[in-house]
């Protein structure tokens, strides 16, 4: 398996994972951009916002509401924090699995 995301969901290379549930993992990035910076990455093997079709709602929806219990859990709820997703090499996209950035304590602008 050549997919550095896929081989973190299966514990063949080590992450530092802050939450896991059947269909999502969130670990932290190995090169944070803030005090907190962490990847919530679905278990399905996706490549990019281009590739979702229509049973993937439900997971996609499911990592908001795993944001907000982890914005509760990190009180950053009023602080605010950064969502990103990047698409493809033209938007930054690196890793082939889709992901969403989650980073807060970063107050650069984009
Ligand atoms: P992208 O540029 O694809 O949106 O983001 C990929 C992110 O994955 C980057 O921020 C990068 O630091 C992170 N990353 C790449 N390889 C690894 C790894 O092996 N472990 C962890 N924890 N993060 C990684
Ligand atoms: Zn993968």
């Amino acid at each position: 398996m050549a997919c550095i995301f896929c081989q973190i969901i299966e514990r063949t290379i080590p992450a530092d994972v802050v939450h896991e549930d059947d269909d999502l993992i969130v670990f932290k990035d190995i090169n944070p951009k803030g005090a907190i910076h962490v990847l919530l990455v679905p278990k399905t093997h996706i490549a990019t916002v281009n590739d979702l079709e229509i049973h993937h709602i439900p997971v996609m929806g499911h990592m908001f509401e795993v944001v907000q219990q982890l914005a509760a859990t990190w009180d950053i709820v009023e602080q605010g924090y950064r969502l990103t997703v990047n698409v493809g090499r033209g938007g930054g996209q690196e890793v082939d699995h889709i992901h969403m950035h989650m980073v807060s304590g970063w107050m650069r602008r984009p």
